[in-house]
């Protein structure tokens, strides 16, 4: 079997980027049911590229009844696949940082409740990570239709899912996920 790659040879040849290890292939939701859902939207996207966490591809923009107890408004939902060096729990504290900036609020006892913006890592290569603050793949991706379907439509081909081996690079329409208006995407 051939010796992993000395990284200082690789890096500056392959133009990773000063301190950049190895990129890897990332997935990430977005979510957002209060203020101007699709201006966070867009807002979150760049400041991950912004941040090292260079997007390839954006879903389009869904719009998606909430789950949830108590009544609250239609969520807007996308998926992003992009490349990033940032280490898993880089990636998940970025996120949280975004999330509050963008006016994220976490009212205590209220699990569900209204966001301004929900960024969830859904994968991080093939990797499985369990730890008290990141689980990967993202525990609920699998049965949540609003992130199966953005996500088949930017996964790479033959995707599967790194624990079960399910298909992600398709998913069955649903009709409570529906694209949104000018929803663009890339
Ligand atoms: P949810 O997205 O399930 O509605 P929250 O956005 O309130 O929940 O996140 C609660 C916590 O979930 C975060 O503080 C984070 O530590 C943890 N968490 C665990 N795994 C992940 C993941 N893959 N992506 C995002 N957050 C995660
Ligand atoms: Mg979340």
């Amino acid at each position: 079997m051939a010796d992993p790659p000395d990284p200082a040879m690789v890096s500056p040849a392959l133009g990773a980027g000063a301190g950049a290890d190895v990129d890897v292939d990332v997935y990430l939701a977005l979510g957002a049911n209060l203020g101007d859902r699709r201006r966070q939207i867009d807002d979150a996207t760049a400041r991950l590229d912004a941040a090292g966490v260079a997007i390839a591809a954006r879903s389009p923009i869904y719009e998606t009844d909430a789950v949830s107890d108590e009544p609250q408004p239609p969520y807007l939902n996308a998926v992003v696949r992009a490349t990033t060096a940032l280490p898993p729990e880089a990636l998940l504290a970025l996120c949280l940082d975004i999330e509050r900036a963008l006016g994220r609020v976490r009212p205590p006892g209220r699990d569900k409740a209204p966001r301004t913006l929900d960024l969830d890592v859904l994968l991080y290569g093939a990797r499985v990570i369990d730890t008290p603050a990141l689980t990967v793949p993202h525990p609920a991706m699998l049965a949540r239709a609003f992130v199966r379907v953005p996500l088949a439509d930017v996964a790479a081909p033959g995707l599967r899912h790194p624990i079960t081996g399910d298909p992600l690079d398709r998913s069955p329409p649903s009709p409570a996920v529906r694209r949104f208006r000018d929803s663009g995407g890339a």
